[in-house]
């Protein structure tokens, strides 16, 4: 791409997360974001429909908004006087819309200038930075009023209580690329003092997502650039490059737990771009890696990926998976945690925060409180986890393990009084179920046995909605029910097939 035809919107953005089609609740497309004109027949659904709502053309705005500043960001280096000229464009419609009251913003969001949220604003602003550090800041009032904008959202978050957020990172991230101000790194609310605050021992940003995880490690190495952070800091981003490691299979499928998209272009070009700015590290080889303080279990062998998932909630990006058992092969995924759509969908984001929506348990059909689980047994082979708060009088208890070429899960519920209990099977590949077994078809194939001691248990299956990337991809959902017990056994081996 030459670059010399980039046009930058002259609208504000809003909030990229209504960028979704109302009826079938996919992101909508990304096409022609740097022609500075949202499309004149509305943004195209891979459904069919054209949707040009305020909502919609302000959530465009955003991406063309980012994806301008990247591309700048692109042509600093191999067309210097291009992107100096559009970073001078960017600092007259920052400074104009100084003077301009904005509105549209909801009222739970910490606003930016350019952008309804700060958080959005900070991302672009740390490609804008970027920018400007390699042409050697042609617009240094607009870098100096970005960095300006970071601190007072920082300070608003240190007020409220919430310094922990995911939105510092991006805050602090956007002040060090702006300024190259040390401060930004080691004071008191800098990316060394948040990265002690908001990610675990075990390595994990704390809540849980796999989303959020990625996008604040991207922050702060962007943010640390070339710096050394102290020992404890560095140890600490180690660990979650480990950790993000350990939910990406061998052939690159990364586990979408908790909030977060299941599969979209953009993210393929963030979680690249995460790569290059990790240091490289031995494959990892352990068949049981226990996140302790998030609460996953990952197993490796047999040729299964297996996570078992009993942490705690997970703030406002969490879902009611308590004792979910999430499968995946090298480059299939049998049994994914489904992800999330964009926000601006409430109806199917309900549904993916959802138990029903997770191969994990219920009783009475009804969902899991928000609640923890606790880790009872960690071996060699592999973990149990107990969850005793999802359901008043429920008492569940999850036993996952590799032995040899197969893989055991065995689910115990115990209930107060006859109840109806499922464990639930929930696909992204074709699945077919006859006499108490299921094949997962794919690029690899899983076999699976399953049996109940209960006489009155069912294998049901029903069509459902697949991942949230396409909640209109229809795959098997089994729910395997006892309708009316006091305690029941689930017990399933599964086998990757030759
Ligand atoms: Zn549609
Ligand atoms: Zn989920």
């Amino acid at each position: 791409m030459p670059g010399g035809n980039v046009v930058i919107p002259t609208e504000r953005g809003g909030w990229w997360h209504e960028y979704v089609c109302p009826t079938h609740g996919v992101e909508l497309s990304h096409d022609e974001l740097l022609c500075g004109e949202f499309p004149a027949a509305g943004a195209a659904c891979r459904h069919g429909c054209r949707i040009h709502t305020s909502a919609v053309r302000s959530a465009w705005t955003v991406l063309a908004h980012q994806a301008c500043a990247r591309e700048i960001r692109r042509l600093a280096t191999v067309r210097p006087k291009v992107a100096t000229a559009l970073l001078r464009r960017y600092d007259e419609l920052y400074h104009r819309l100084a003077a301009d009251p904005h509105e549209g913003s909801q009222p739970w969001m910490l606003r930016g200038r350019l952008f309804h949220q700060a958080l959005t604003e900070a991302i672009w602003a740390v490609s804008i930075g970027q920018a400007a550090r390699v042409l050697g800041d042609p617009a240094p009032r607009l870098t100096r009023a970005l960095a300006e904008a970071a601190r007072a959202a920082r300070d608003t978050l240190v007020e409220q209580g919430r310094f922990t957020s995911n939105y510092t990172a991006w805050l602090n991230a956007a002040g060090a690329v702006c300024t190259g101000d040390e401060e930004w790194l080691t004071g008191e609310h800098g990316v060394h003092q948040h990265i002690r605050a908001a990610v675990g021992d075990d390595g994990w940003e704390w809540e849980g997502s796999t989303y959020y995880h990625g996008f604040v490690l991207r922050a702060y190495l962007l943010a640390l650039g070339d710096s050394t952070p102290p020992p404890d800091v560095a140890e600490r981003l180690q660990r979650m490059a480990r950790a993000f490691d350990a939910v990406t299979t061998s052939g690159g499928l990364v586990a979408a737990l908790h909030d977060g998209p299941y599969a979209r272009p953009e993210l393929d070009r963030e979680h690249a771009e995460l790569r290059a700015l990790l240091p490289p590290r031995p494959a990892r080889t352990e068949k049981v890696t226990v996140f302790r303080d998030v609460g996953y279990a990952v197993l490796r062998g047999a040729g299964i990926h297996a996570i078992v998932d009993f942490g705690p909630h997970g703030g406002s990006h969490g879902h009611r998976d308590k004792l979910a058992l999430y499968l995946y092969g090298a480059t299939t995924p049998w049994q994914p945690d489904p992800g999330q759509v964009p926000y601006g969908h409430r109806e199917w984001r309900e549904h993916y925060a959802s138990t029903a929506a997770h191969p994990t348990f219920s009783v009475d059909g009804g969902e899991q409180a928000e609640c923890t689980g606790r880790l009872e047994v960690a071996d060699a082979s592999g973990v149990t986890a107990v969850c005793d708060a999802a359901y008043p009088g429920v008492t569940a208890r999850r036993r996952v393990a590799l032995d040899g070429d197969v893989l055991l899960d065995e689910l115990t519920v115990a209930a107060d009084r006859p109840r109806r209990i499922a464990l639930h099977l929930r696909p992204d590949v074709r699945l077919t179920v006859s006499a108490g077994q299921t094949r997962w078809a794919g690029a690899e194939r899983l076999h699976g046995w399953h049996e109940c001691a209960c006489p009155s248990a069912a294998l049901v299956a029903r069509p459902g909605p697949g991942p949230a990337d396409d909640p209109q991809r229809v795959r098997t959902h089994v729910d395997w029910v006892v309708p009316d017990a006091t305690e029941v056994t689930f017990r399933s081996i599964y086998r990757v097939e030759d």
